[in-house]
Parts: structure tokens; sequence; C-alpha cells
């Protein structure tokens, strides 16, 4: 089920050039208008609004027209499909989802929370509901449905208000890094960032992001993930996210196996002594409280 859709052709191809302020706004299908052509945001076919029969709107494509692209092939398929405009979604609910605190993993236990990567096509069982017809709508709950369905296509509406919000409140995709730092207050955000450190003393993971001055220098902020007495998830995700641990004396940098992930968390600045080439640098930090904080996309790994 496609539920966004562009209002002209001209708006797609403005679309597909770089996200800026000027980019323009997708029409929900709620909004639409009977009989209107409207463009697919992610390959630009010509689209109309439909109706399910229980009043689920969503786009379908005019006669002779096909879906090119992967996300929205796969999309389009969907009976059940997740949205930020659902009016089940809620930031507090999301954040309350993937910061909520899960046990410590006991050495040789199999943790009873499913593994992180999750693939696409993996489908949530649903319980039968008479209430509803085979479409529904249902409000996002993880990073990786979001990451999953591009959803950075919203562009416009990632910069300014999106119902209540702005979708860079609740997602920053690393093209979005320079509308959010350096005047990041920090508070609950998931980020896209590169993994960038571990340091086994102190248990915490640190990932990077940068944005380009300018004068078209690269500028990184530091973000700690600190793991706490949870020894075994810090072990599982300095495994997954590098090719080695650091050294005992801290001197080894590790490699990071991924160009970057997505990583959750109530941030606040850390006064850590972060110093890197001899400059002391910007960071957050976080606790780290469940493993639904940090996604690591399979083809995002090097
Ligand atoms: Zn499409």
């Amino acid at each position: 089920m496609i539920l966004d859709a562009y209002a002209s052709i001209d708006d797609y191809q403005q679309s597909q050039k770089n996200i800026s302020e000027i980019t323009p706004r997708l029409v929900s299908a709620v909004d639409a208008e009977q009989g209107q052509a409207y463009y697919c945001p992610y390959c630009g076919a010509r689209l109309f609004r439909r109706i399910s029969d229980k009043g689920v709107s969503y786009y379908v494509c005019h006669k002779g027209e096909k879906h090119r692209h992967p996300v929205c092939i796969r999309k389009e398929k969907e009976s059940i499909t997740r949205a930020v405009n659902s009016p089940n979604f809620s930031f507090d609910h999301f954040f309350g989802g993937i910061l909520k605190s899960e046990p410590e993993e006991i050495e040789g236990e199999t943790p009873k929370i499913s593994t992180v990567i999750v693939e696409p096509g993996e489908k949530t069982k649903l319980p039968e509901d008479p209430q509803h017809d085979s479409f529904r709508v249902l409000p996002y709950s993880s990073i990786q449905q979001l990451v999953d369905d591009d959803i950075k296509i919203k562009g416009r509406n990632a910069v300014i208000d999106y119902e209540n919000h702005k979708l860079i409140d609740l997602i920053v995709f690393k093209e979005w890094i320079k509308f959010v730092f350096p005047s990041f207050f920090g508070g609950k955000r998931i980020l896209e960032c590169v993994p960038n450190y571990c340091d086994l003393d102190r248990r915490y993971l640190q990932f990077r992001c940068y944005v380009k001055n300018p004068q078209n220098n690269f500028i990184d902020y530091y973000l700690n993930i600190y793991f706490g007495k949870k020894e075994k998830q810090f072990n599982r995700f300095a495994r997954m996210l590098f090719s080695n641990e650091a050294s005992a004396s801290g001197s080894t940098r590790p490699r990071s196996k991924y160009s970057t992930v997505f990583v959750a968390g109530d941030w606040e600045k850390d006064n850590v002594n972060n110093m890197w080439g001899g400059i002391k640098r910007e960071t957050y930090r976080a606790d780290f409280v469940s493993s639904k904080q940090i996604y690591a996309p399979k083809k995002h790994m090097l």
C-alpha cells in the first residue's frame, strides 16, 4: 500500500534532487482528490487514490503504469503497512518501545530478544481482527521499519512540520545531519552514523556523524553509548560492528564493519575528554537500555 504521493510530475522530479526546504510536499492518500493524478515518490509512476471497503485510502497505479523502485514494488503488495502519519503513531510511544529497558543477558543463556538484524520480508504476525479489512495502516515501531521504507523520501517533511513534529525530530539520516548539528540540544533521536571506536575498559561504543562546514571541512560529532553492567550485550555489538576489539591499552583502533548504522538514544552532552588529533571533540552520550537501539542494515556492511 502506497500512502503518500506527489501532486505533479514536476514535484517528483524536484524531489529527486538534493533534499532542501524547497523539496515539494507529499500528499497523503487521505487528502488526495478523487480522479486526480498523483506520482509515486519512489519511482514517479502515475497513481490515483482508491478507498478500501473499510475506508482506508491508498494510491494505486493508473492502467498501464508499473512501479519501478524496489521499495514501492514491495510496498504496493503489502496490505498492512506502516506510517508516521497513522493516527496511532506517537513519538513518545515509539521511543518508549525502542528505549524500553531489557534485562542483562547472562553469559551462556540464549537472549530472549530477537536478533538486531531482521531481514526484509519477514512478516509480523497480526491477530485476525474482524473490525478491519485486509488493508491496515499501523504506526512504525522499529528503526528497521523506518529505514527499510526509505522514509527519507519524505524530503521537505523532514525539516518542516509534519503533523506535530518534524521527521528529523525522530530520525536523522546522514543527509539531514546538517539540519540538526551543530545546534543539537540532545533528547531522544535516531541518528545515522559511522561506528568509530569501542572502549573495552569503560564499556562504551562510540559512533560518529559529520557535516561539512562552509569552508568544505568535515566537522565530526561523537556519540557514545554506555553499556554499564550489560557486558554480554556490549560484547555482542562490539563483535557485530567492529572487526577486532580494542587492545587492552586501547591503542589499536578497531575497524568498523559497517559504512553506517542507526543508533537511538536519549542523548545528552558527554563531558568525557574525547581528544582526537589534539582537539577536544563535541560528544554526546546515551545509556544502552535495549538492543532495539541499534540497527545495522546488512546492505551497509563494508
Ligand atoms: Zn513507485
